[in-house]
C-alpha cells in the first residue's frame, strides 16, 4: 500500500487566447501538458526513480555520487515516458523508494555548496558553516515574497512566483536591488518543508507554474531541490534566471525543470563586466541557455538597454536565431534606470534613461529579419 498521493489541481479555462496560437502550443508542449495535468512534472518522476545506495552517506566521494547520478539519468527518460503512457494516476500507485534520483541530486547540490561552486563565480564560500558567498546566501533559505504574478509572459500567468534573497550578479540597474543587493538577507528564513508548502499553496490557488526567481534562484538550488521531496502536487517548475550556474548545477536541474525562463542580457563580456561585475558572461550564459533549450521548453528574455542595441541586442538576437531555434523570445522594453544608475547617473550615462521608441523598434526589426518568434507572448 502506498502512503502518499499526488494532488491534481484543475486549472481554470484559459482566460487568454494564447494557447490558440499553434506555434506557442507546439514550442511549450511539455509545459502545457504538465500545467493541464496531462503529464507529471519532472521532479515527481525523479523522486520515484530508485537508486540502490544511500546518497547521503559520507563514505561516497563526489566522483562516486556523479557516477550514480549519471547512471540514473540514463534511465530517467524511459521511466518518464512509461509513466506518461500509463497516465498520471499511475504515479500514486508507485511506492516512494528509500533513496531516489532526486536524493542523489540533493546530495550532490549540498556537496557543491561547500566550498561553493554552485555558480560560475566559484567563490568557494563555506556556506554550510554559515559563511555567505558573493551572493549573500549561506545555508538558509531566504524568501522575500511569493504571490501570483500577473505581469509575466502570457503563457505563464498567473505564475506562482517565489522571490528568493541574494544574487550572484551585481547589476548596477537592478530593479529588485532591495532583495538582491541592499537587504538580501532581510526576508523570511524557511525550511525546505515550508518552501514546499508555499509551492503547494500557490498551485492550489491557481498558479500555472512555480516560478523560482530573485535576485536569482541559483544560489538557492540545493534548498529548492530539497523542497521537491515534500511537494505532493503536480505543478510545472520554472527556472527564472541569469543562467550563470556551473555545468554541474545545470546537470542537476535538467531532469527537474519543466520550463526555463533565462535572461540573455549582454552581447559581450565587456558590457557584462561593467554593468553586472561578472566574468566570461557570454560563454557561460550561452552555454547554459543552449543546454536548457536542448532539454526543455524555453522562453528567452532580453531587456533592451538604451545605447546597447548594437553591442548587446544585435548579437543576442543573432545568437538566439542560430542556436536556439525552438525558443520563444520576449524582447522587453520596460528598462528604466534604478539602483546605482538612478543615484549616480553620471557614472553610467549610456543607460541613465529609458530606451527610445526607435531603439525598441530596431530590436523588433532585427528579430523579424532573423525569424525570431516574440510577438505572441510579450
Ligand atoms: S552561488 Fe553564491 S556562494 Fe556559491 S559560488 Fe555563486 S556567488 Fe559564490
Amino acid at each position: 500500500m502506498v502512503d502518499w498521493f499526488i494532488t491534481l489541481i484543475n486549472i481554470r479555462p484559459d482566460a487568454l487566447s494564447i494557447w490558440q496560437d499553434p506555434v506557442v502550443k507546439e514550442r511549450l508542449a511539455h509545459y502545457y501538458s504538465v500545467m493541464k495535468n496531462e503529464k507529471p512534472a519532472k521532479f515527481l518522476v525523479a523522486r520515484l526513480m530508485p537508486v540502490d545506495v544511500d546518497p547521503y552517506s559520507s563514505d561516497l566521494s563526489l566522483e562516486e555520487l556523479w557516477s550514480i547520478h549519471d547512471k540514473a539519468r540514463g534511465e530517467f527518460t524511459s521511466m518518464y515516458k512509461d509513466i506518461c503512457s500509463e497516465g498520471l494516476n499511475k504515479l500514486s500507485t508507485l511506492e516512494k523508494p528509500k533513496y531516489s534520483y532526486l536524493d542523489v541530486k540533493i546530495a550532490l547540490a549540498y556537496k557543491l555548496m561547500n566550498p561553493c561552486r554552485i555558480c560560475e563565480r566559484r567563490c568557494g564560500a563555506l556556506r554550510l558553516e554559515g559563511k555567505p558567498g558573493i551572493c549573500a546566501i549561506d545555508r538558509e533559505i531566504i524568501v522575500h515574497s511569493y504571490f501570483h504574478h500577473m505581469g509575466e509572459e502570457s503563457p505563464l500567468v498567473p505564475s506562482g512566483t517565489i522571490f528568493y534573497g541574494g544574487c550572484n550578479f551585481k547589476c548596477v540597474f537592478c530593479q529588485n536591488y532591495d532583495i538582491s543587493q541592499v537587504n538580501p538577507r532581510g526576508g523570511e528564513k524557511l525550511s525546505p518543508q515550508e518552501l514546499a508548502m508555499i509551492q503547494a499553496y500557490l498551485r492550489r490557488k491557481g498558479a500555472r507554474n512555480i516560478n523560482h526567481v530573485g535576485g536569482d534562484p541559483t544560489p538557492h538550488t540545493p534548498f529548492i531541490l530539497e523542497s521537491f521531496k515534500y511537494l505532493d502536487i503536480n505543478v510545472p517548475q520554472l527556472w527564472n534566471s541569469n543562467m550563470y550556474m556551473t555545468e554541474e548545477v545545470m546537470k542537476l536541474l535538467e531532469d527537474l525543470i519543466d520550463i526555463w525562463l533565462p535572461d540573455l542580457k549582454y552581447g559581450n563580456n565587456k558590457c557584462a563586466w561593467r554593468l553586472s561585475k561578472v566574468k566570461d558572461y557570454w560563454e557561460i550564459s550561452t552555454r547554459n541557455i543552449k543546454r536548457a533549450h536542448d532539454v526543455g521548453d524555453i522562453i528567452i528574455r532580453h531587456l533592451v538597454l538604451p545605447n546597447h542595441v548594437e553591442c548587446c541586442t544585435r548579437p543576442v538576437l543573432e545568437w538566439i536565431a542560430r542556436n536556439t531555434p525552438r525558443a520563444l523570445v520576449n524582447i522587453m522594453d520596460q528598462y528604466r534606470p534604478e539602483h546605482i544608475v538612478a543615484r549616480h547617473p553620471q557614472l553610467y550615462p549610456d543607460i541613465a534613461r529609458r530606451p527610445k521608441r526607435e531603439e525598441i523598434e530596431l530590436a523588433y526589426k532585427m528579430a523579424d529579419e532573423l525569424g525570431i518568434i516574440y510577438k505572441p507572448i510579450s
